[in-house]
């Protein structure tokens, strides 16, 4: 069945996840109201006269994920209908933003005991096609994006990919990048793993695993939908994509105190990233003119950024009064995707 996607709210979710304090942090200074809203309270700004409240800032989203949310409920909100999505022959997108240490990982991938939305949403589609192997393929890839350079997950040690597209830049594809058929979950938890493991993790004078690299699951279904209603002689193969992405940590560059090749990894990170938000917020109608390629990270998420697809963000965000900052920003980025 064709579809029509009506505006920015049927094709762009902008949803926020708050992670659990942690044992070692003093308190919060974030919560969340209700389903849809947040609080960041601003106890920075005097107190004497008890006029803090004014001074509080409250953020809407299309929804709050709290401290408590488990990783189904996430999943369900935010991905399932993505996965329904694919299955019928559309593109779609879901991806983590925040800074390191909000739970963006945990989210994504998570662990065999509390898996994340890339396992559950494979386990979804190898479900749906169980029954149907003759009708459907399913093959995934895993790529990472480090400092504008593309390396497989799933077979590092085949060194840097080239991003290729034909002279309309369309058809773009990453040459030499493996796809893997497998329909077994826990295969999948351990490819997933193991990728993560590849992944480029450099200490940083803020944290040591600072992850400056934006992980990149691609999912592709293949059906083949016969033509003809007796014979089946001739079929028409309708794909669908699902790209499932952990982003780079988001936190500023000038807040990690390198200097030289790591404040250029910044530099590159920021790149990709205020390409994706430029992206989603012409999607959301905040600008006419998409400029996809400003990054690798939006040449290879155009066409599912573009149309008729669907794509969600999810924000993550910690409570702590240690990371206000970063939170606020978080905020900030988020909000300006969900408003325009
Ligand atoms: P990021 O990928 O954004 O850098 P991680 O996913 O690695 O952050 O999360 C940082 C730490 O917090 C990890 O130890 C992770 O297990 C834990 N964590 C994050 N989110 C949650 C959550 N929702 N529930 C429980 N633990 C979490
Ligand atoms: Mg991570």
């Amino acid at each position: 069945p064709k579809r029509q996607l009506k505006g920015a709210e049927e094709r762009l979710m902008v949803a926020v996840r708050i992670r659990p304090l942690k044992n070692d942090e003093p308190q919060r200074c974030l919560f969340a109201i209700n389903k849809k809203n947040i609080v960041i309270e601003d106890s920075d700004r005097s107190d004497v006269l008890r006029q803090r409240r004014s001074y509080d800032k409250q953020y809407s989203f299309d929804v709050v994920f709290g401290e408590n949310s488990t990783q189904e409920e996430v999943y369900k909100v935010t991905t399932s209908s993505l996965v329904q999505d694919v299955l019928n022959g559309y593109n779609a997108t879901v991806f983590a933003y925040g800074p390191t240490g909000a739970g963006k990982t945990h989210t994504m991938v998570g662990d065999s005991s509390q898996p994340g939305i890339m396992v559950r949403a494979l386990n979804d589609i190898f479900e749906a096609v169980k029954e149907k192997q003759d009708q459907y393929s399913v093959s995934m890839s895993y790529l990472e994006l480090y400092n504008e350079q593309i390396r497989d997950l799933l077979n590092p040690s085949s060194g840097y990919l080239e991003l290729r597209e034909d002279s309309r830049g369309r058809n773009i594809q990453v040459a030499g990048l493996q796809e893997i058929s497998t329909t077994s979950t826990d295969e999948v938890m351990q490819l997933l793993q193991k990728g993560n493991k590849a992944r480029t993790i450099e200490p940083t004078a803020m944290n040591k695993t600072s992850s400056r690299s934006h992980a990149l699951l691609s999912v592709t279904v293949k059906h083949s939908v016969p033509l003809d209603k007796k014979e089946h002689l001739r079929m028409r193969i309708k794909q669908g994509r699902l790209f499932m992405i952990d982003l780079a940590g988001s936190e500023r560059a000038n807040k990690t105190k390198n200097r030289g090749k790591r404040l250029q990894e910044g530099a590159h990170i920021n790149r990709s990233l205020l390409a994706l938000g430029n992206c989603i917020n012409a999607l959301s109608g905040g600008a006419r003119y998409v400029n996809y390629r400003d990054s690798k990270l939006t040449r290879l998420l155009k066409e599912a950024l573009s149309g008729n697809c669907r794509t969600v963000m999810i924000a993550h965000v910690s409570p702590s009064v240690t990371q206000k900052d970063e939170s606020r920003n978080t905020l900030i980025y988020a909000d300006r995707a969900n408003n325009i």
